[in-house]
């Protein structure tokens, strides 16, 4: 088993690479993400999410439902099967162009992609290279109990085709009509050769996709629309512009099925990336479909005998790049009352805990009162209760994961049914009546 390891792209300047080893510490020591099985030794490009990681991952999850799904009428979800009928990578085409070029290094035999090293292994600085060659990316397995040819199926290397071969049923039990949308959030799994700078670059990790059918000639708006939309979706979780930007794929560099692609990259420790792809993967996919089934996957309006295979748009990315782009455009250090911090400043949607409730001390009654408090707030926030070693530290330990929100129970609590309302960034401090306290947050947090 390979040991984990990081390398690959590296940071380009010292102060990043830091900063970056700041945020891989931090988010190993406070149960963000953990190497996969570490007592192991861990495996390359495969982490296992701790405790924090987990409830990120879901916000993140939460957010993205919230913008594509909850919030509009013209898009419902689905959750299609994992392993499928393989016929649908043949048709798909990914069987035969879900390929990296690869090249091994003569010298230490290390495996690279060959688009991303020009010409030169990253490992020990040989030119000594292999020929190019394809490797598919898809994890192959067996159905059944015959290891044969004819029960070879594979993990999904991305959720689309689920939307793709269920785009009539879909239509037809929810009474569509173009333009409307199918999402899913779901496991995708890629055999990736480059091992990928912590979270970025993973084998396998949750994909959030929207495929959005439009008549074919209203696609360039809508492929405008959704890059605006997703753009917006992350301003609105509270990256700065300075970090985002569009990079639109040049012909040559489009997949196989795209009439036009736009990634938002993110400036990552190590460079401009890519956070989320956006493309126009026109009528390739229900096209294929159609002539590998031999059922017609198209719209057909029975009144006006109109009928076309409609355009797809599709936003497409992984929770766990959303997460890493999260905790970087989010660390900072600064200085307290003379005293040094870490603060996550992620947005109190996005960050593992809403609320940290704290009691200045574990004796009754002021036990009793801080337990009231905290079973008024859970049912409405994720909550933390802490009431270990001093008040300070409690707040920088909050402050270092990012819970927007710290309430504090004293003992004059207990006198005027009052706590403390102490936010993270600007540490301001201000005191609310218990009753009013899950208002006062969800106006806050809501905001
Ligand atoms: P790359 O060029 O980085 O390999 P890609 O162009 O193959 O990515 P797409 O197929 O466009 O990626 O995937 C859409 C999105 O899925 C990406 O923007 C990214 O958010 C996410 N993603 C893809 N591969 C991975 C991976 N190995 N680990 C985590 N997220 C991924």
């Amino acid at each position: 088993m390979e040991a984990e390891n990081n390398e690959g792209e590296r940071p380009k300047t010292a102060g990043d690479q830091d900063r970056f080893e700041a945020i891989v510490n931090l988010s190993k020591r406070r149960g963000f993400a953990f190497p996969s099985a570490d007592i192991y030794g861990g495996m390359r490009s495969t982490y296992d999410f701790g405790p924090l990681g987990t409830l990120m991952l879901r916000n993140i999850k939460e957010a993205w439902w919230r913008s594509i799904v909850r919030e509009r009428d013209d898009v419902v979800a689905i959750d299609a099967a994992i392993i499928t009928n393989p016929k649908v990578w043949e048709a798909s085409g990914h069987l035969q162009t879900f390929v990296d070029p690869l090249v091994d290094c003569r010298n230490c035999h290390e495996r690279w992609r060959a688009d991303q090293i020009e010409g030169v292994c990253p490992n020990c600085g040989s030119s000594d290279l292999t020929e190019a060659r394809p490797f598919n990316l898809m994890f192959k397995t067996f159905v059944g109990p015959v290891d044969d040819e004819s029960s070879v199926a594979y993990l999904r290397p991305e959720t689309a085709q689920g939307m793709f071969v269920n785009f009539l049923n879909v239509m037809t039990t929810m009474r569509r009509k173009p333009p409307f949308g199918i999402a899913q959030i779901g496991r995708a799994f890629r055999n990736e050769i480059t091992p990928g700078n912590f979270i970025f670059r993973m084998r396998e990790f949750d994909l959030m996709e929207l495929e959005y059918f439009v008549p074919p000639a209203d696609a360039e708006k809508w492929f405008a629309y959704w890059c605006d939309e997703r753009m917006s979706w992350y301003r609105r979780y509270g990256i700065p512009d300075r970090l985002l930007r569009f990079h639109p794929h040049a012909p040559e560099d489009l997949s196989h099925y795209s009439a036009q692609t736009s990634d938002i990259e993110f400036l990552y420790p190590w460079g401009w990336g890519e956070l989320e792809g956006i493309a126009n993967r026109t009528d390739y996919d229900l096209t294929a479909h159609s002539e590998h089934s031999g059922i017609r996957l198209e719209y057909f309006d029975q009144s006006t005998g109109e009928r076309y295979t409609p355009y797809v748009i599709e936003p497409a990315v992984g929770t766990t790049r959303v997460m890493m782009a999260f905790l970087v455009s989010a660390y900072d250090e600064d200085e307290i009352g003379g005293e040094r911090r870490t603060v996550l400043r992620l947005h109190p949607s996005i960050a593992p805990y809403q609320v940290a409730v704290l009691p200045l001390s574990r004796k009754e009654p002021l036990e009793e009162l801080a337990r009231d408090v905290l079973r008024r707030c859970n049912s409405t926030f994720m909550c933390e209760y802490d009431d270990t070693q001093s008040i300070g530290r409690r707040y920088r330990r909050q402050d270092e994961i990012g819970t927007p929100y710290c309430l504090t129970v004293d003992f004059e609590s207990l006198n005027d049914g009052e706590v403390t309302i102490r936010e993270r960034d600007s540490t301001e401090q201000i005191r609310v009546p218990i009753e009013n306290v899950v208002a006062e947050l969800r106006d806050r947090i809501e905001a």
